[in-house]
């Protein structure tokens, strides 16, 4: 039996795969259909409103969001904080400019390492005509 401290209220409880003890994923589906019922009405929340009215963290609801479980597709106004500036966000991990100055720099850090195609050598078959061996 593996024990472990529950990461969101610090008690000590049996490891499942969740990561958070009994007490605590009831907490989180119960606030999960909170805002699950609170989008249900005000389908253009965004997700401040949506915190301030059903006393839910914004983490915690974008983590629904990223779980999959609260679909930002029929809320327009539903966006999560980037990772990096915090700036909305609608897909994704970080915004766009987060994200391109992400890739530049990791570009620049793995060197520039430039892969020349080389060109398709011609390469001339040979016909090799195979003599027929003749068995006298
Ligand atoms: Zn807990
Ligand atoms: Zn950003």
């Amino acid at each position: 039996m593996n024990l472990g401290n529950c990461p969101r209220c610090g008690k000590l409880y049996t490891l499942n795969l969740r990561e958070l003890c009994p007490a605590c994923m009831k907490l989180i589906e119960k606030e999960y259909e909170k805002c699950v019922t609170y989008l249900r009405e005000q389908k253009g929340a965004t997700i401040h409103e949506v915190s301030e009215a059903t006393e839910v963290s914004v983490r915690q609801i974008t983590k629904f969001i990223k779980e999959g479980r609260i679909s930002i597709a029929n809320a327009p106004n539903l966006a999560y904080p980037c990772e990096v500036c915090g700036i909305l966000i609608r897909e994704s991990n970080m915004c766009d400019s987060c994200r391109t100055r992400l890739t530049r720099e990791l570009r620049q850090a793995t060197s520039t390492d430039q892969d020349h195609k080389t060109g398709s050598t011609h390469e001339r078959q040979t016909y090799r005509a195979v003599d027929n061996e003749r068995k006298y």
